[in-house]
């Protein structure tokens, strides 16, 4: 029976990001949560994959225990068991330390797996950093950005776009891929997922403890990646009005924007005066 393993993030609701301009974070506490699009279709791969040739699905996240919410979720779309990795200590992780402390998970509790499933990137964070690192920490071959994907035997065929290309690239078993694209589609989810998913949730919850990091700096303390600053980019408008007569206007419009003109048109217009 094929393993599965799927990495689910949980992230602000995209329509409410309370930004907090004074420290340049998310006030996450503050916004409703919602599975990660791109775990989404994830999740869906791998219920794809479990019809096809039979399977198991454990879903994996690592989060404040509001983000145990999107187990649920998993669950309700046809996990079939979950991990919850919480704990205070591993607050302010980078990506990083999550991609350790998501190897460490999976070493303790999914020994025996075929295929990791991860979103290519986050919706909020958005550093397409975690699956590439988690199968660097379990020594592992992996694939990003697949937007389809098959299995023979224990090859998985992938298809990605890459530069306009259409790249197909397969990789033997155990290995780990990123997925992107709305191939996926997500499946609604039927009742009897709900009845799962809320009345005998086949979920784990495992702290630091459990994953044996007693001893070791982890969260932010762990975390090589310190933000500096962060700030909302802004765009300088300015409205400019030139009186007189035409002549002196267009003069004074190429003496003011030279080179802003030149640079649209493609000329040097010093050069051509
Ligand atoms: C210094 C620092 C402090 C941070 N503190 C926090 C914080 O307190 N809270 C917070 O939410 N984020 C925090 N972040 C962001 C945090 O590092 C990232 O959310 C997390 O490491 C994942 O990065 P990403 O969102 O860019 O994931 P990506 O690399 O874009 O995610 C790709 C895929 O990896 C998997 N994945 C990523 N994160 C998880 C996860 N947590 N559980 C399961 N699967 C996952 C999913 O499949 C996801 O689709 C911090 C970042 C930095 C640099």
């Amino acid at each position: 029976m094929l393993k599965m393993i799927v990495c689910v993030k949980q992230v602000p609701m995209v329509s409410e990001l309370p930004w907090d301009p004074k420290t340049g974070t998310l006030s996450r506490e503050e916004a409703e949560g919602m599975m990660n699009p791109a775990c989404k279709y994830a999740l869906e791969a791998a219920l794809r994959v479990k019809e096809e040739h039979g399977g198991h699905i454990t879903a994996i996240t690592m989060g404040p225990p509001m983000a145990q919410e999107v187990l649920h979720e998993a669950l309700a779309m046809g996990a079939d068991r979950c991990l919850m990795v919480s704990d205070p200590r591993m607050a302010g992780s980078d990506t990083l330390m999550t991609s350790f402390t998501l190897a460490r998970a999976i070493e303790t509790y999914c020994s025996e797996f075929d295929l990791i499933l991860c979103g290519c990137h986050t919706s909020d964070s958005e550093t397409a950093q975690v699956g590439p690192q988690l199968a660097e920490e379990l020594g592992l071959p992996s694939i990003a950005y697949a937007e389809s994907l098959s299995l023979r035997e224990r090859t998985v065929r992938i298809e990605r776009n890459s530069d306009h290309f259409l790249e197909t690239l397969e990789m033997d078993l155990p290995g780990l891929i990123t997925i992107a694209g709305q191939s996926f589609s997500p499946r609604y989810i039927p009742m009897k997922g709900l009845q799962n998913a809320f009345e005998e949730p086949n979920i784990l919850g495992v702290n630091a403890h459990d994953l044996g990091l007693d001893d070791v700096s982890i969260g932010a303390d762990g975390s090589p990646t310190k933000i500096l600053d962060v700030c909302s980019s802004t765009a300088g408008k300015q409205n400019v009005v030139l009186s007189g007569a035409p002549k002196k206007i267009v003069e004074e419009l190429f003496k003011r924007f030279d080179d802003t003109i030149g640079s649209v048109i493609r000329k040097d217009l010093k050069a051509v005066k």
